[in-house]
């Protein structure tokens, strides 16, 4: 893996185009990094793959790179999972976008349920933590973050020809849907070893859990598969890893 820098621009990124870094680039790198005219960087912008530059200018917090040669082609859009989760309180929120991000999710779609307890959600934070842990994981694009909604509009343009993985933790509760004399909802790796792609979802609730009414109406839509994470609660943030990790492993690029 390489020292040098990686960072995310949006600019064009052409042989002979010249890009000037956003302030807060600048100043890292020239503050920081201590790099100055003449060091190499890392630059990708999503769409045309991750190039070698160079420093041309470094002075009075404006810094101007150029791309000097492409070090990694972009690769065509691979299918990768979407997750919607019901943001929770600041830092599970930030633990549960980085690793997504690092695991591979290519759209981050926050969804309001009746327990979500935080309703709001800085989509400009998010952003720039996707960036950085983009950049810190070596991945050549951003995954969208979308604005947080309730659950049922999202599911409403939802593809149906891509599943979404219901993580239902009420296994063993006798009252809810898919636990007790209903039967547990299945281990998630048998589920999707069943799914031909690895464009669909997964679908982790808030603390408080989703209520019943929320698992009948998931019960209801045919694109939506109950899954269980095993015999024990988790964490919402650590349900997000989980899942993630298993859909990788079966169906994504992680094999
Ligand atoms: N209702 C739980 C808390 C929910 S855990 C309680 O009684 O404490 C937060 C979310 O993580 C759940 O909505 C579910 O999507 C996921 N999750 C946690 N543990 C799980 C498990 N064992 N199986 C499936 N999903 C799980």
């Amino acid at each position: 893996m390489s020292t040098i820098h990686r960072l995310h621009v949006s600019a064009e990124l052409a042989l002979g185009a010249e890009i000037e870094l956003e302030t807060a680039q600048a100043h890292y790198l020239q503050r920081v990094l201590r790099l100055d005219v003449g060091a190499s960087i890392r630059l990708f912008n999503g769409r045309d793959g991750e190039w070698l530059a160079e420093i041309l200018t470094a002075h009075r917090g404006r810094v101007l790179v150029t791309p000097r040669e492409l070090s990694r082609h972009q690769p065509d859009h691979h299918a990768a999972p979407t997750l919607l989760f019901a943001p929770l309180k600041k830092t599970r929120t930030d633990f549960a976008v980085e690793k997504a991000t690092e695991l591979g999710a290519r759209r981050i779609q926050p969804i309001i349920t009746k327990r979500t307890q935080t309703k709001q959600i800085r989509n400009d934070r998010l952003e720039s933590l996707v960036r950085e842990a983009a950049e810190q994981t070596e991945r050549l694009e951003l995954p969208t973050i979308e604005p947080g909604i309730p659950l049922f509009q999202a599911l409403e343009n939802w593809n149906p020809d891509e599943p979404l993985v219901f993580c239902d933790e009420a296994g063993d509760d006798q009252n809810a849907l898919w636990g007790g004399e209903h039967g547990r909802a299945l281990p998630m790796a048998e589920v999707i070893s069943q799914f031909s792609s690895a464009n669909g979802g997964v679908l982790i609730g808030p603390e408080g859990g989703f209520t019943l009414d929320e698992r009948t109406q998931l019960k209801n839509l045919n694109f939506v598969y109950a899954v269980s994470l095993g015999p024990r609660i988790l964490r919402a943030e650590t349900a997000v890893v989980c899942a993630l990790t298993i859909w990788q492993t079966e169906l994504g690029d992680w094999r």
